[in-house]
């Protein structure tokens, strides 16, 4: 299987890495079941607008929040097990286009098990049979655009359920889950 997998929010630790700035820098300690919505700026953060939010992300201490993630727990190892079973793993991101070398040097440096990486924002349009992702519009542009495929969301604070999406909590359950179709 072409297994479509999505970085921040399912393999990148995004939510770790830039509230951990933002208390360094700015002094409020924002925790993970605070961000109950899609979205940066205010109430969540001081910011005004989403820019504003990307403006300060795009250059921390001359690079980007990309450059310094965290991996998810279990998320290395799953990915090689799936890598070793003979699929392929397929990276599917919508970053920025300044945050594309810290992100390349990030996939090195973790060692993520993938020969193929893609920044696109109509995720949809790569081929894959499977597709995990976070983003609740992702979420949707996948189900809208896509008939017989896998979609897979990651379970965050931020996202709901949505109906024809399969639902995983952790990364150990990805097997058994692909397992079961
Ligand atoms: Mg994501």
């Amino acid at each position: 299987m072409r297994i479509g997998v999505d970085l921040d929010g399912v393999v990148a630790n995004f939510t770790k890495g830039w509230t951990t700035q933002y208390e360094a820098e700015f002094g409020k300690k924002i925790l993970e079941k605070d961000i109950t919505e899609w979205g940066l700026s205010k109430p969540l953060t001081h910011f005004e607008e989403e820019i504003n939010f990307w403006k300060w992300a795009k250059n921390i201490n001359g690079s980007s929040i990309f450059r310094n993630l965290d991996i998810y727990e279990d998320s290395l190892e799953i990915l090689y097990d799936l890598s070793k079973m003979g699929h392929e793993i397929v990276i599917i991101s919508s970053k920025p286009w300044w945050s594309i070398h810290d992100t390349l040097m990030w996939l090195g440096e973790k060692k993520i098990p993938t020969k193929e990486i893609h920044f696109i924002e109509d995720k949809w349009k790569i081929d894959c049979d499977v597709y995990i992702d976070d983003a609740p519009y992702q979420l949707d542009n996948y189900v809208k655009n896509l008939k017989n495929k896998v979609i897979i969301r990651f379970v965050r604070e931020y996202n709901d359920p949505v109906t024809g999406v399969l639902d995983l909590n952790e990364w150990k359950d990805l097997i058994p889950l692909l397992n079961s179709l």
